[in-house]
């Protein structure tokens, strides 16, 4: 069993209800359709903001091996790149969650780390 967790945009998250992100997780779609032929488990839906860092330590302790970073953090957020590096030490990344994979801004998919199911 795969686990995974959702890290979504503090600002985006004032006002939605995670839906696309959360259609896209059940339904094995968008960018969670790499993982059509494996078990995943959800273990995380988070925010951006407050204590970042204790949060992806919680996420590393609960034994969570992949991140999708959300599709506006990756429209949106500052400094995404950075981040997306930054988690990359610890977890696999993937840079979007729903919609396109190559999105309207940014012109690839940000995968970092060794993700097996890539
Ligand atoms: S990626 Fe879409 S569904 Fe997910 S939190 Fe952001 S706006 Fe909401």
């Amino acid at each position: 069993m795969l686990k995974i967790a959702i890290l979504v945009r503090k600002e985006t998250a004032d006002r939605c209800t995670g839906k696309g992100c959360l259609r896209s997780f059940f339904s094995k779609t968008e960018s969670f359709s790499r993982y059509r032929n494996i078990e995943i488990e959800l273990i995380g839906f988070f925010h951006s903001g407050g204590d970042l860092d204790y949060k992806l330590a919680k996420m590393k302790e609960a034994g969570v091996q992949v991140i999708h970073v959300s599709t506006c953090m990756r429209a949106k957020h500052e400094g995404y790149e950075k981040l997306v590096k930054k988690i990359g030490k610890n977890f696999d990344v993937i840079g979007y969650t729903h919609g396109s994979r190559d999105g309207k801004t940014r012109a690839t998919e940000s995968v970092t780390g060794k993700c097996r199911v890539l």
